[in-house]
């Protein structure tokens, strides 16, 4: 069965009376070209394991198991899994769990099959993100720091280009501070509305972010610097002595004199900092913070 052919997607749409779903972001990829360029991108070796979010009908789920010592596909829409159960029929290196993304232990899952002797190489996170979700599975990834070798995941163009923009840009924010600390960004590929049936509002881009195994910012307390990076952006026409106070929760004399010691002006905004000074920012917060709890 050819999974991503459009009559096949139609087929399978009216066999199981099955109205893809706008909220849960359901527009499922009809282009083999795009499905290789994924699994390239990821590095997928027969050794290895891989773990998608979202699986859909399984076009790229099917792909990927041709690649991959195991796959566990994670989808959250129940009337899914009597199709994916035809649709991976074939593969016995496949599980699917019903459930939803930001709630599993990746990290467990991961575990699980390792001392199942499932694979024995490296770990791979790929998907085509729901959209409506694509942040919140982003920072669950970064910020649980989930034991993968390679995180391979399309996203709306935008999300994309925000991710890998440089400080000063008007669409740097929290979100590509945060990847560009954990991960190097590679661009894999752009990906037009007409590879998808139904077909998306907006463009595509598929990112491989590649864990640091070494951090180029190595910070005291990884969690303060999310926190200041957050507050930071929560209101990016604010100068950092006012993001940080109001939505950071502390008073603006402690704020400027945290400013002052990091060598930032206060007045400057979040978008103009770069990680590096984000770190310095973050590490003097966190020597506040020890300084009045000891
Ligand atoms: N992988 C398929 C493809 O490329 O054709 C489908 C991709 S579609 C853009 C996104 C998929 O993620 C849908 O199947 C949707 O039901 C699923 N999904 C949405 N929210 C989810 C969540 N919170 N956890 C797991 N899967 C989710």
């Amino acid at each position: 069965m050819d999974l991503s052919s459009p009559g096949t997607v139609r087929a399978i749409r009216e066999k199981y009376g099955l109205q893809p779903s706008k909220g849960l972001g359901q527009n499922f990829i009809t282009d083999r070209n795009v499905l290789e360029r994924i699994v390239g991108g990821a590095g997928i070796d027969s050794e290895d394991m891989v773990i998608e979010i979202g699986p859909g009908i399984g076009v790229l789920t099917a792909e990927l198991a041709e690649h991959a010592a195991c796959v566990t596909a994670v989808e959250i829409d129940g009337r899914l899994m009597p199709v994916l159960e035809e649709t991976l029929a074939e593969y016995d290196n496949v599980r699917v769990l019903n459930a939803d993304i930001l709630q599993v232990d990746i990290g467990q899952i991961i575990n699980e099959s390792k001392a199942e002797g499932q694979f024995t190489g490296k770990v791979h996170i790929v998907g085509n993100l729901p959209y409506y979700i694509t942040t919140p599975i982003i920072m669950k990834l970064l910020e649980e720091q989930v034991p993968a070798d390679s995180i391979t995941v399309m996203m709306q163009k935008e999300v994309a280009d925000r991710i890998s923009s440089a400080p000063g840009s008007r669409i740097y924010g929290a979100i590509s501070v945060a990847v560009q600390y954990y991960c190097s960004v590679t661009k894999i590929t752009d990906v037009p509305k007409e590879a998808f049936v139904p077909r998306p509002k907006v463009a595509s881009t598929v990112l491989r972010l590649q864990p640091l195994g070494e951090k180029q910012v190595p910070v005291k307390d990884e969690k303060m610097l999310l926190r200041c990076v957050k507050a930071g952006f929560a209101q990016r026409r604010k100068t950092l002595l006012n993001s940080l106070s109001s939505a950071g929760g502390t008073d603006k004399d402690t704020v400027r004199r945290i400013l002052e010691a990091a060598d930032i002006d206060p007045g400057r905004r979040a978008e103009t900092l770069t990680i590096e000074e984000f770190g310095r920012i973050a590490d003097k917060f966190s020597d506040e913070h020890n300084q009045r709890n000891s």
